[in-house]
């Protein structure tokens, strides 16, 4: 039976060192740490995200602000908002919810955010930083799955990691923090020849990929740590990962649930991620 990784307590944790942190830098620095966070349109998931964002870090003490701009606004009015932000001397964090209006180009935005205020650490400086082993922010999502992996113990040196999914923001920076780790890393994605066969190597199995129940218990190696990023609806509009839990579960040695698993720790590491950018920017 696998042992559950509880994202929802683990995050709590974080939070609340965070939550911890924030006075001692208001007194040190005489100013609190403060996230941006922008969505552009009424996207019903984006701004559920959003909204928990901002809830987080009015929790945790930080200061925070939330702009709400409509879905016709012009790239070129989005881009001056985020402009004006840079130059902002009291904001540390900038987050813009994706997915963006498809008139705007989503790739135009992340460059526009300054790199030390790129909370997400999609900005290519961050992500550069990250394949060079260099200071730099690391994305939530793979920062929180390496906070979960900690939290049991679990030792990636000269484990098989199979990371399932390819994406910027999820699967290759996942791949590499477990390559830094000494893992060796395989990347699978939708033209891998034999999915089960793959997952089966694995060790450390983490799941990223948006369709639900793609990973079955005899893809699942006996005792194996499987993290399930995915989120997606099934068929009875219920919140579910990618791995089929029901089968997985009683194969894997730990599995993280959907909802209360990595949905909450990515949240979590965005404070983290804004504390970060708060002291590189202090620290100048
Ligand atoms: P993308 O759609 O950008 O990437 C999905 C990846 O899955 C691609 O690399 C794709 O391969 C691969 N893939 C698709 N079909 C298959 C298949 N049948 N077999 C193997 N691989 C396949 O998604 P994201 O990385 O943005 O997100 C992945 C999931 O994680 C989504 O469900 C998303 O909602 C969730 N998510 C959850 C977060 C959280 O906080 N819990 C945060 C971010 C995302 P190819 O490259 O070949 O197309």
């Amino acid at each position: 039976m696998g042992k559950i990784i509880d994202g929802k307590a683990l995050s709590q944790a974080v939070k609340d060192e965070v939550k911890e942190q924030v006075p001692l830098l208001e007194e040190k620095y005489g100013r609190k740490p403060c996230l941006v966070v922008i969505i552009v349109g009424e996207n019903p998931a984006s701004q559920v995200y959003v909204r928990n964002k901002v809830k987080a870090a009015a929790y945790t003490g930080m200061e925070s602000r939330l702009i709400e701009l409509p879905a016709d606004i012009s790239e070129e009015a989005l881009l001056g908002q985020i402009a004006a932000l840079n130059e902002d001397p009291l904001v540390d964090g900038i987050l813009v919810q994706l997915p963006l209006p498809k008139h705007i180009d989503e790739e135009k935005v992340i460059d526009a955010i300054s790199r030390e205020k790129d909370v997400d650490g999609f900005h290519p400086g961050n992500v550069a930083g990250l394949w060079l082993g260099k200071d730099c922010i690391v994305p939530c999502t793979p920062a929180g799955v390496m906070r979960m992996l900690d939290s049991i113990g679990c030792e990636l040196k000269g484990k098989n990691a199979v990371v399932v999914g390819r994406s910027n923001i999820v699967g290759k920076p996942m791949a590499k923090l477990l390559l830094d780790r000494h893992a060796t890393v395989t990347i699978a994605h939708s033209r891998t020849a034999d999915l089960g066969a793959v997952c089966r190597t694995a060790d450390v199995l983490v799941l990223a990929v948006g369709k639900a129940g793609l990973v079955t218990g005899d893809m699942v190696k006996p005792g194996a740590v499987l993290i399930d990023v995915g989120m997606n609806r099934n068929a009875e509009g219920k919140l579910c990962g990618d791995a089929d839990f029901a089968s997985c579960e009683p194969v894997a040695g730990w599995i993280t649930p959907v909802p209360g698993g990595v949905g909450p720790m990515t949240i979590a590491m965005l404070m983290q991620n804004t504390i970060h950018c708060f002291l590189s920017r202090e620290a100048r």
